[in-house]
């Protein structure tokens, strides 16, 4: 292999004979049954036949070299064209026997093989007459070099050389081929049962891998010590007779779990997921009540200052009268208040603090640490445990909560590690959020409702994907649109712009505004997403809403809805183009934001919406998300295998690979 092809594989990530084998096809065409070209049809075929005539020619007008050759099999004749490759003549004079495979189509009243594969007859079979697999190509290297580097490598290589991931008793017992076999099954499929059983083999390991990572994680976990917090019977009673509603049912038995879950000397680690509104942080005010009440600090940790500030006001109404001590730290608090509590936390003083990530990051001391929240986030990754235990000595117990609804395949998948409690139902009385999916046409209408609520004193989001106006995206800007409906539309009403690049203050200035209903339309970008709860705001008009996955929608429109009026959310695309109508038009049919999330996870795969493809690998090649029953059989291989100390001792390959999953399934 020359200098250039190791350049051009590197570029693939191909550098040594393993990844050449691991640089697996995107897809198949299926040219592995010959015709005779009188028996042809359009699509993907294979002939062989003799070349009766070849010439190449320029063709001026379209800056090329047109080469034409006529294929006679005896039983027809068909026409093969290809372009700028002026040497075929040569390599292919006329009465060679030859194979072709590719596209047959019907062009200028001729049936013609545009651009087929070729091989002489005499050696046909790596490019021709077969399953024919298609490789993610790079600039210079084809898929005929790929498949031409592989299918010399491949008969090199044996069993011995290529290492399988997989333990061997495993495969034994599931039936499955070996990798080596899956390898060849892979890259030069025989019969499309070889395929079928060699992708079968690849994401059976991919599934095993992953869920062994997150079992790991678990058992890890069970290793830590935490402090334990006692269940008071009699102080959860008081907790919930001094709310202002009764807890939904779901908010009860997930108060149970999660109070069960901290009386115990290991570690606590469970995700509360529930729909926007469906009252989560009450649960996990409970939960701090019966910690501090003790002697433990609580943390929340929430993902913006705004919602910091929010929480603490609630909380505070909330615990206070329980005699829990709640504190804001933020770097927008006065200084002089931060370095207060700062020290009474150092000092160990029992109370929740409540902050952005910066109380992890940040120098705080929390030597009495005993629970950890964080909102809005899925888990908990190993690098914040880690720092967790060096703050507290030792692990605390760790409750996170959502709003974004997992799937249950992913939820075993990558988040095996975690305990679940799911709010299903939200409290009673909320209504249902009316949304649209509008045309451009619609929109004078639209923003006629909007100026009607405003006159009946409601309040309204417009939310917008860019801060400054782009011309390359020609998408929304929260800058542009302010000025653009303050100055037409809304001139005789109160607006205000809110995004990301605003200081700490002026964001919060503007939330007060607004919550005070000194602002009528609040243009904002996704920073109101999660969290803000402002009751009198009753409709949302979405910008370039097609950007956004359903979940986003999802979350975005619970900040509307959240009081007794009827909530509104209007989905405006950028143009009207039928696709992106299409997947918004889930919207309007469904508010469960589990079903959302599933079209979203079908339509758009994993790694777009929960973010983890920036954060390496869940490179799911070969498994679908949607294959339960081989989830379920994996799920229990990797159960017991985790289980199984020998066992993991004696596979030291896999082990390595399931420990680097680990850190992949594991968001920081
Ligand atoms: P989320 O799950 O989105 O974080 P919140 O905890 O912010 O939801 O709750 C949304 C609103 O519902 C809050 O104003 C809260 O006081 C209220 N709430 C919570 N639980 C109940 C309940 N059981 N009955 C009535 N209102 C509730
Ligand atoms: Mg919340």
């Amino acid at each position: 292999m020359g200098d250039t092809a190791a350049a051009q594989l590197g570029r693939l990530g191909v550098h040594t004979w393993g990844d050449l084998l691991r640089h697996y096809p995107r897809r198949y065409e299926d040219y592995s049954k010959l015709v005779s070209i009188s028996d042809v049809q359009l699509g993907a075929v294979t002939i062989a036949g003799t070349i009766e005539k070849i010439a190449a020619r320029r063709s001026f007008r379209r800056k090329l070299t047109v080469t034409e050759a006529i294929i006679n099999d005896g039983t027809g004749t068909v026409k093969a064209v290809w372009f700028n490759q002026p040497h075929l003549p040569k390599s292919l004079p006329e009465g060679t026997d030859v194979v072709l495979s590719g596209k047959l189509e019907f062009k200028d009243n001729n049936l013609s093989l545009s651009s087929p594969l070729w091989e002489k007859a005499e050696r046909s079979g790596t490019n021709t007459g077969r399953i024919l697999p298609i490789y993610p190509e790079t600039e210079g290297l084809t898929s005929r070099q790929l498949r031409g580097y592989i299918s010399y490598v491949l008969p090199l290589v044996s069993g011995v050389d290529v290492e399988d991931l997989l333990p061997q008793t495993i495969g034994v017992s599931h039936n499955l081929v070996s990798y080596f076999e899956a390898l060849k099954g892979i890259h030069a499929p025989e019969t499309s049962d070889q395929l079928e059983q060699a992708e079968h083999r690849l994401a059976f390991e991919e599934l095993f891998l992953l869920q062994a990572a997150s079992l790991l994680i678990k058992q890890d976990i069970q290793t830590e010590v935490a402090p334990r917090i006692s269940f008071n019977q009699a102080l959860a009673k008081t907790f919930v007779e001094n709310l202002p509603f009764t807890l939904t049912d779901g908010q009860r038995a997930a108060s149970w779990q999660i109070l069960q879950d901290i009386d115990n000397t290991h570690p606590m680690n469970r995700l509360l997921e529930g729909d926007v509104g469906s009252g989560k942080t009450v649960v996990a005010a409970m939960a701090a009540c019966m910690a501090t009440t003790q002697g433990f600090q609580v943390a929340l940790m929430v993902p913006t200052e705004i919602l910091a500030r929010q929480h603490a006001t609630s909380l505070a109404k909330l615990l206070k009268p329980l005699g829990v001590d709640v504190a804001l730290l933020v770097a927008s608090e006065p200084k002089t208040e931060r370095k207060v509590t700062e020290e009474r936390l150092s000092k160990g003083s029992p109370m929740l603090v409540i902050g952005t990530q910066a109380l992890l990051t940040g120098s705080v001391k929390l030597p009495k640490l005993g629970l950890v929240i964080v909102d809005e986030q899925h888990r908990f990754g190993v690098g914040q445990r880690q720092i967790l235990k060096q703050k507290a000595g030792s692990l605390p117990h760790l409750l996170s909560m959502t709003a974004t609804p997992i799937p249950r395949s992913l939820m075993l998948t990558i988040y095996g590690d975690l305990d679940i409690s799911i709010l299903k139902e939200l409290p009673a009385g909320r209504k249902k959020i009316i949304t649209k999916v509008v045309k451009a046409s619609d929109r004078p209408s639209v923003y006629e409702h909007i100026d009607a609520q405003i006159g009946d004193g409601r309040q309204v989001y417009i939310v917008c994907p860019l801060i400054d106006p782009n011309d390359l995206t020609g998408a929304k800007s929260v800058k542009a649109e302010t000025d653009r409906l303050q100055k037409t539309v809304f001139s005789h009403r109160r607006l205000a712009a809110l995004h990301g690049k605003l200081k700490a203050d002026e964001k919060q200035q503007i939330m007060d505004q607004f919550l005070a209903g000194k602002i009528d339309v609040l243009v904002s970008t996704t920073v109101i997403e999660v969290g803000v709860d402002i009751p009198n705001a009753s409709i949302m008009l979405i910008e370039g809403a097609e950007r956004f996955g359903l979940a986003a929608l999802h979350q975005l429109r619970g900040r509307v809805g959240r009081g007794q009026h009827q909530a509104y959310c209007y989905l405006a695309p950028a143009s009207d183009g039928a696709t992106s109508v299409q997947r918004l038009q889930a919207m309007e049919r469904t508010t469960d934001g589990f079903r959302l999330a599933q079209i979203d996870l079908d339509l758009r795969g994993p790694g777009q919406i929960y973010g983890l493809r920036q954060h390496g690998t869940l490179d799911l090649r070969f498994a679908g998300l949607n294959d339960t029953e081989l989830i379920a059989t994996t799920r229990a291989a990797a159960n017991s295998f985790v289980l199984d100390k020998t066992a993991m001792l004696q596979y030291p390959h896999t082990m390595q690979q399931i420990h680097a999953l680990k850190a992949v399934t594991s968001l920081d």
